[in-house]
């Protein structure tokens, strides 16, 4: 069985090459793999983004800093999926609105959690897992193996 069974799909991470030289956003990664969630904050305006960007989608400025999140946030809304779930994944699949501070919110999806448990109001936490690392091409034809990670969250 594969390490991501039930736990990730493909078409939920939008940058799966993790690497410098694969993604500009990969500060993003590298400090998931340290169990910390960060974003994109303009030094120039103040605007913090989730997802973290390579421009700043208020003034365009690309003079950006990476900022911590807070690990835990607040339930907003809930949303939990019995039928059509991607391939991979367990039934149900639960998503949430998460309220990470007053300014940022986040929709992730929520882990270990039966149908119905996840109320409105709960605490949850991030929770950052493996996936299946990716191949890359290295040099001189060589395949590498590109470790990777994910991120969700669950009940705290
Ligand atoms: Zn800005």
């Amino acid at each position: 069985m594969s390490i991501v069974e039930g736990k990730y799909s493909a078409t939920m991470d939008m940058w799966p090459l993790q690497s410098k030289e694969m993604t500009r956003i990969h500060p993003f990664y590298d400090n998931l793999k340290e169990g910390r969630f960060t974003t994109t904050s303009c030094r120039d305006c103040g605007t913090r983004a989730f997802p973290p960007r390579v421009v700043c989608p208020e003034c365009l400025s690309e003079n950006l800093e990476y900022v911590d999140l807070p690990l835990k946030g607040k339930v907003l809304i809930v949303t939990e999926e019995e039928v059509g779930v991607p391939v991979g994944f367990e039934t149900p699949l639960i998503h949430a609105m998460i309220e990470l501070d007053d300014q940022l919110t986040v929709f992730a999806r929520v882990m270990n959690c039966k149908m119905g448990d996840l109320k409105e109001g709960d605490e949850v936490k991030l929770v950052v897992y493996p996936v299946d690392p990716l191949p890359v091409d290295g040099k001189k034809g060589a395949i590498n193996l590109q470790e990777r990670v994910f991120y969700a969250f669950e009940k705290a």
